[in-house]
């Protein structure tokens, strides 16, 4: 094949498949340690007692693929998952074909989201009058099948109020519909106050009290940490089984999954008084030693973080970013790391087991979640 030919065909797998493809020259990854996904999701279901744990697994599991991810969890004794939309589910599904466990969808249902349900045996969590009724009127005659319900105690975000959560409650008492779970969402369990997280446990059991016979669920990752009067029959664990909002754990054994790495692209030594980056916004104090490294805003780096103190973990040492992260690159300073233990092309840490990944969020101002949900697709997942 002539050097003409080939190009096309290459330019083509890295844009159609970039974070599926191995990691290839000096893009960024992300190394997913697997064992420890499923150690944390151990962990989860031991801290949720005699409750079963799910996983939620939306948003292409927090970023790091849905599929590989299910199939992880699936090898840990994981049987519930939960996403956001039925294409998510279907996924689910497909990666595990001829397997047994449940797939629930949380963002209610259109005709189209009900067929993909129907098609893949999924479980539609209905929070509104409407879902209910589209879930009746696409079942085409026959029973509609399993969904699960769920039930406003405090969010104001999706769920069905008192009087909705009774009509269903005599839906189902007259058979009309097949529920598999009844659920509603904790607003703060990460508060240590806890009173908002108190008040939602009582409203989920004086509605929940409709439902006499159905399964139920309240905790996320932080309400799981709470006690056990928030684990009724099913946990549903998100972020810490990812190895975020470790600290909220009493027992300290949510372990880093995701280590964010890129490159370094180039080293340089600059003047005392010289600037960096867009706008100039670092203004040298010393002489400097700049690595500049190839991760930047597009990858999911917040550009808010600039300026903030946020650091990196290059050559066993943590580094602080200098000057503005642009869109496809970063700049360290790296001066206090002996000039002889970094080169070019080295990797170096933005998060993971040196570099909290809350660490980094909070100083973003944002969430663990946000920064693994905002991994560009330049980023490849490196499954180890
Ligand atoms: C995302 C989500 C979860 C998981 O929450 P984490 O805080 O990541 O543990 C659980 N339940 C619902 C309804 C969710 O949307």
């Amino acid at each position: 094949m002539s050097e003409t030919a080939s190009f096309p065909a290459d330019a083509t797998t890295i844009s159609t498949s970039l974070h599926a493809a191995p990691a290839a020259g000096r893009r960024p990854f992300v190394e997913i340690d697997s064992w420890a996904l499923k150690a944390n999701w151990r962990s989860l279901a031991m801290a949720s007692g005699r409750a079963r744990t799910a996983a939620a697994v939306k948003a292409d599991a927090y970023g790091l693929g849905v599929e590989t991810t299910a199939k992880a969890l699936f090898g840990a004794g994981c049987r519930d998952f939960f996403v956001a939309y039925a294409e998510e589910g279907a996924s689910v599904r497909e990666a595990m074909p001829g397997k047994n466990f449940r797939v629930f969808v949380l963002q209610g249902l259109d005709p189209q989201a009900a067929a993909i349900c129907r098609r893949h045996r999924l479980i539609p969590v209905l929070s509104t009058p409407q879902d209910i009724a589209t879930w009746q009127e696409t079942a085409a005659g026959e029973l509609p099948g399993v969904c699960a319900l769920q039930l406003e105690t405090g969010m104001n975000r999706l769920g069905l109020d008192e009087a909705e959560a009774k009509r269903a409650a005599r839906l189902a008492a007259e058979g009309k519909l097949d529920l598999a779970l009844v659920m509603s969402h904790l607003a703060s369990a990460d508060d240590r106050d806890g009173t908002q997280s108190q008040g939602q446990l009582e409203r989920f059991q004086a509605l929940t009290a409709h439902f006499p016979h159905v399964g139920r669920s309240l905790a996320n990752s932080a309400g799981t940490f709470l006690d056990p009067s928030y684990h009724f029959d099913l946990t549903r664990p998100g972020i810490a089984l990812y190895g975020g909002a470790a600290s909220l754990d009493p027992d300290g054994s949510i372990r880093p999954v995701v280590t964010l790495k890129a490159h370094i692209l180039q080293l340089r030594w600059a003047a005392k008084g010289q600037a960096v980056g867009y706008g100039a916004s670092a203004r040298l104090a010393r002489r400097t030693r700049v690595a500049t490294i190839g991760l930047g805003y597009a990858d999911g780096l917040p550009r808010c973080l600039s300026g903030r103190g946020a650091e990196v973990f290059a050559a066993g040492r943590r580094a602080p970013i200098l000057g503005r992260i642009s869109m496809d690159l970063t700049t360290v300073d790296v001066t206090d790391i002996p000039e002889d233990d970094l080169a070019p092309g080295d990797t170096v840490e933005v998060f993971g087991p040196n570099i909290p990944i809350d660490e980094t969020a909070e100083r973003a101002g944002t969430i663990g979640y946000e920064l693994l949900t905002s991994l560009g697709p330049r980023v490849s997942r490196n499954w180890r």
